[in-house]
């Protein structure tokens, strides 16, 4: 058995969101406690090329956000994402990872990789940051590939909450599937019932209190037959732990065993797989969360 290769850079721990913030540097600390833990080596990040951003988000967007960086102390992009001096990298290296990821999946050094990252990405627009995300690191990703030759993306996104930024940008671009399972209602607000474009945008809201044997049904009823019928070059996967049972921002009653399973599933039937680390707050939860992750990826 072989564990992906992991994605990630120190850059991730000087993304300073304040006093009390969930979206916090110990996330990224924690998985690299996780990572030693387990002997697994880590791939550092690159910086993520302008032009590659650029491919999702228009410059003139590109240039805002670097342009509403702090100097010093922590400056409020959107009314829960916050940049500090350190967030302009971190957020260069969490799109570059996702990017030579893909290109070393595709150049077939390995099978699966895992990006652990922050910022996240999933709720960043075109042309919009929240939820906080700059840059929506999975779709640069999806549309890296293409450039590479991957024809079919799907964009498979357990995050607790709906990927708002994603599913807008699977609209707008042809060949890439945005499927998605979320708490519905919750944060952002859409991916709602019936809110779908077939082959592009899948949306699978769950009530409150959606447990393991429901979550399960509705990958197996819904999301893998669609995945299975697109027949994507390559999976992404948008991985957020946060409909761990333990999670502070949701009420799913996901275990971590959910997660190997759903992991295991989406790479029986795509065998070639990127994923990108988007939320999981509760510290605990995002460790167990994503080692039973990594066990899915394994080969
Ligand atoms: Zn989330």
């Amino acid at each position: 058995m072989s564990l992906p290769f992991i994605y990630t850079h120190s850059s991730g721990l000087k993304h300073d969101t304040g006093p009390g913030h969930p979206e916090c540097p110990e996330r990224l600390q924690t998985l690299l406690d996780l990572f030693d833990e387990l002997g697994l080596e880590t791939i550092t990040a690159p910086e993520a090329e302008t032009e590659w951003i650029a491919r999702c988000h228009p410059m003139r967007y590109i240039e805002a956000v670097m342009e509403a960086m702090p100097d010093r102390g922590l400056a409020q992009i959107d009314a829960d994402t916050i940049a500090s001096p350190g967030t302009w990298i971190a957020a260069l290296h969490a799109a570059g990872a996702v990017c030579q990821a893909v290109e070393d999946v595709l150049a077939g050094k390995t099978g699966r990789a895992f990006c652990a990252v922050r910022p996240p990405g999933h709720h960043a627009e075109p042309s919009r940051s929240m939820g906080f995300c700059l840059f929506n690191n999975v779709f640069i990703g999806a549309l890296h590939a293409q450039t590479l030759g991957a024809q079919k993306i799907a964009i498979v996104d357990f995050d607790v909450h709906h990927g708002n930024g994603s599913d807008v940008m699977a609209r707008a671009h042809e060949n890439v599937f945005y499927i998605s399972t979320h708490q519905w209602p919750l944060y952002p607000g859409t991916g709602g019932p019936g809110d779908q474009v077939p082959e592009r945008v899948l949306n699978i809201p769950l009530p409150t209190g959606t447990n393991s044997a429901a979550f399960r049904a509705a990958y197996e009823e819904k999301a893998f037959p669609a995945l299975e019928a697109f027949g994507p070059d390559l999976l992404m996967i948008s991985a957020g732990f946060d409909a761990h049972k333990d999670d502070p921002l949701a009420q799913m009653d996901l275990v971590e065993d959910d997660f190997e399973w759903v992991t295991r599933g989406l790479c029986r039937i795509v065998p070639r797989a990127v994923s990108v680390l988007e939320g999981g707050y509760n510290l605990p939860a995002l460790k167990s969360g994503v080692a039973a992750h990594l066990r899915g990826l394994a080969e």
